[in-house]
């Protein structure tokens, strides 16, 4: 093979160079440079998923070059160019660690399992099998994904499983399958390049999917209409021909007042919605009272501005509708996604190029991660688990009796009530913090230490790991060969950089080893992610989600296939419903009427502002990852507060000043950024940090009561300047590039003796926040040195 900087090869436009000649079965390519391979990849980071090529040298993932694909077309933004950074990170978690009566200290593999299978018996023995639950993560390869939905089922033989998506896109898959009877998003975002007009709502897609900004420039460049629906005025919202500053939760007398506009200036397309859709009466006579002046009332957008995007979206020849968490972090998210569907159905925009809807996918899996049964509902392919043709087809592909898959089980933010009613009490988390992510940060920390049982499978110590009782080193994305789904449901092939370093183990084999130790391995007798994978083509054959055509060898050759895709010769489906036709027995799609709920808290005298949080594009989810990587961390190091310069001004702050924001929850002091970007009744703060400065003190713990996503975007607050300085972040360390390419990475410490790298807690973590429930058992330290 001739060596060659392959990023400089000619790529026909629209292809990926994936399949290009020269790559060997690892998806490898040689390059000019002595001992260097360049490994064919996509970025971990968001559900954009770039292609990428990972520079490989002695066994240490180097540096990335660009590569053509079809998502980012060589084009990355500073998370992907950073995301390598974290593979030989000198942070990484490199052997096991259980908790005794001095804090974490490291233990052999067989010690540390063994503590697991112990206290996972001891629980359900005692209290059944459904005391122990599992905490999933949709930033992991599928073939995770559908082990760790696999392990609850069969070796715990609990409900109880769930996932990070909960805090994702289970309004967006809520509201999809109410409507279209299946869960993906129908239009591939390129096709914003058909469309005349847009309509996006609640995302903030230059922060969080800057990759694909380019699709609404060109709709601009083009001369279409770009309308952002917004508390803020982001930069997508700078260059929107109409912008809705909206308050914050009221997004559905928006939604509402736009389609009753619609119906009112006859804008409706009659031939599609009489030949396609179930339930329009009902709908239009439900928003009838939805008039722009009542809307503008309680959304603080002006009725002239909402009958302007009504009349320039619904009288566009081919429109899309995009939207992102903005919408979906609500009691009402999951009605407030269905509302937004109600436009595309009623004008007719759907299953068309340029003509649709798209959900906006957060984590790198965002979509494969909900497909294959890690949910509390779900069997691999998208299936029901309650659903008895569903269970018999599972049955028959594990090798099990039907009715040996436990039924249904609770979302995970319902757990947390069972949690405290002590009927869960062992969880397994793999790949999330739950500490920075989830609502209420105060009790999270309660409910976790109160745990009898909490096992983390994770990369790094996070602010969670750090409270467990057991936490076993797993594998980087870089670490396993598997797939993952993009936003567009594309199915992107992941491939293998390196081994994982030191003692750490690939994922599914600490799945696999622990059901072993359980007794139940023959049901995991999986080689690798390979032998999982086709498996998991079985299991979803027939299904929604049917990956039974997409094999690694096909992606290899074809590039991403999207799904559904039968069989080994069908194109896949970029876009779907194109024959107006939707997954119910009849083929029609749903029209839901939707009921306005206000937010759980509205401001008063007490708290008079409201609070939204979000991202920033530096840092991903919780940053357990990104808060690592150096040169992400010195372009954002800290969370701020965005105030209103008239609101600002009202309470003597100015920019840089230290600010203390306080819920009925908790309080956070952060630095003021003054911002004429933000409505002058709310401010946003960005949630990818711990205490002392975290988002998540202040939010509060109520959810859909449908979806069960947490309403991060509808709290209220107060606001003063503090006397003193706000609190630096707690601070991993930041890489070191000798250490990060120390040629000692996959070399284990030399014996069980050796003393583990990893700071004492004190350095690594503030001191517990003051709490008001119950007081924690003892497990306030993190690990010894
Ligand atoms: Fe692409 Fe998203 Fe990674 Fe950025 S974070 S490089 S947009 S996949």
């Amino acid at each position: 093979m001739s060596p060659r900087r392959h990023f400089q090869m000619p790529t026909p436009p629209g292809v990926a160079d994936f399949h290009s000649a020269g790559a060997d079965a690892a998806g490898m390519w040689e390059t000019h440079r002595p001992d260097e391979k360049l490994v064919s990849t996509h970025c971990a980071f968001c559900g954009v998923q770039c292609g990428m090529h990972l520079r490989v040298s002695k066994g240490d993932v180097i540096g990335v070059e660009p590569r053509m694909d079809t998502h980012n077309r060589g084009k990355l933004c500073p998370k992907g160019v950073g995301a390598y950074q974290q593979i030989s990170h000198p942070d990484r978690l490199t052997f096991p660690l259980v908790r005794d009566a001095d804090g974490l200290r490291r233990a052999t593999w067989d010690e540390a399992l063994d503590r697991v299978i112990d206290d996972i018996r001891r629980i359900q023995d005692a209290h059944g099998k459904d005391a122990v639950a599992t905490y999933g993560g949709a930033s992991t390869i599928t073939e995770k994904t559908y082990v760790l939905g696999k392990f609850a089922r069969l070796a715990l033989g609990t409900r109880h499983a769930d996932y990070n998506g909960r805090m994702c896109m289970v309004s967006a898959g809520t509201a999809n399958n109410a409507s279209f009877g299946v869960d993906r998003t129908p239009n591939p975002i390129s096709d914003m390049a058909h469309a005349d007009a847009a309509l996006v709502l609640g995302a903030n897609v230059p922060e969080t999917f800057p990759i694909f900004v380019r699709h609404y420039w060109e709709l601009i460049d083009r001369g279409g209409t770009l309308i952002v629906v917004d508390p803020r005025e982001t930069t997508l919202a700078r260059v929107a021909a109409l912008h809705l500053a909206l308050r914050p939760g009221t997004d559905a007398p928006l939604l509402l007042a736009l389609l009753h506009e619609i119906i009112e200036r006859d804008l409706v397309d009659h031939d599609f919605v009489e030949a396609h859709t179930v339930g329009f009466d009902e709908v239009a006579a439900s928003v009838a009272g939805w008039t722009a002046k009542r809307a503008a009332e309680i959304c603080g957008v002006p009725a002239r501005d909402i009958s302007e995007a009504a009349v320039r979206y619904g009288s566009a020849e081919r429109a899309m509708v995009n939207h992102a968490r903005g919408i979906e972090h609500q009691v009402m998210g999951s009605r407030n996604a269905m509302a937004a569907i109600n436009l595309c159905l009623a004008t007719g925009n759907i299953g068309r190029p340029g003509a649709g809807y798209g959900t906006i996918t957060g984590q790198g899996n965002g979509q494969g991660g909900r497909e294959h049964g890690q949910k509390c509902d779900q069997l691999p392919g998208q299936r029901s688990i309650e659903d008895p043709e569903a269970r018999a087809h599972v049955a028959a592909v594990w090798g099990v009796d039907p009715d040996d898959i436990p039924r249904k089980g609770a979302p995970i933010f319902k757990q947390l009530d069972l949690m405290e009613a002590g009927e869960i009490r062992g969880v397994l988390n793999i790949c999330s913090n739950p500490i920075v992510s989830w609502p209420d940060e105060h009790r999270t920390r309660r409910l976790l230490t109160g745990l009898e049982l909490y096992a983390v499978i994770d990369i790094f110590l996070s602010e969670s790991a750090m409270l467990a009782d057991v936490v076993l080193p797993g594998s980087a994305w870089a670490e396993s060969e598997g797939v993952v789904a993009n936003s567009d449901a594309l199915v992107c092939k992941i491939n293998k950089a390196v081994d994982p370093p030191g003692e750490a183990r690939d994922d599914i084999w600490i799945l696999c080893e622990l059901a072993r130790r359980l007794g139940r391995g023959q049901y995991f007798d999986f080689a690798g992610s390979r032998d999982v994978y086709e498996e998991l083509r079985r299991a979803s054959a027939g299904g929604k989600a049917d990956y039974a055509g997409i094999t690694y060898e096909r992606i290899e050759a074809e590039g991403p296939i999207a799904w559904p895709c039968p069989t080994t010769d069908h194109p896949g489906t970029p876009r779907m419903f194109t024959d107006f036709r939707f997954y119910f027995p009849d083929g029609r799609a749903r029209f839901n009427a939707v009921d306005y709920e206000p937010p759980p808290e509205e401001p008063d005298a007490d708290y008079p502002y409201r609070l939204t949080t979000g991202r920033t594009v530096a840092h991903y989810l919780s940053g357990n990852q990104t808060r690592r990587i150096g040169y992400l961390v010195d372009q954002t190091p800290r969370p701020w507060v965005e105030i209103h310069p008239a609101t600002a001004a009202e309470l003597g702050i100015s920019e840089d000043d230290p600010v203390r924001v306080e819920s009925r929850r908790g309080e956070a002091v952060l630095p003021a950024r003054v911002v004429t970007t933000i409505r002058p009744d709310t401010v946003f703060i960005p949630y990818h940090w711990a205490s002392p400065v975290a988002a998540n003190t202040l939010t509060i713990s109520r959810f859909d009561p449908v979806s069960w996503i947490p309403a991060f975007k509808t709290a209220v607050c107060r606001l003063s300047r503090h006397s003193e300085a706000a609190p630096d972040p707690y601070r991993p360390p930041v890489p070191d590039v000798a250490t990060t390419l120390s040629e000692d990475r996959n070399v284990a410490p030399a014996s069980a003796d050796a003393p583990a790298t990893i700071p004492a807690a004190s350095e690594r973590q503030p001191a517990d926040p003051p709490r008001d429930g119950p007081a924690n058992p003892p497990r306030t330290e993190g690990p010894s040195t």
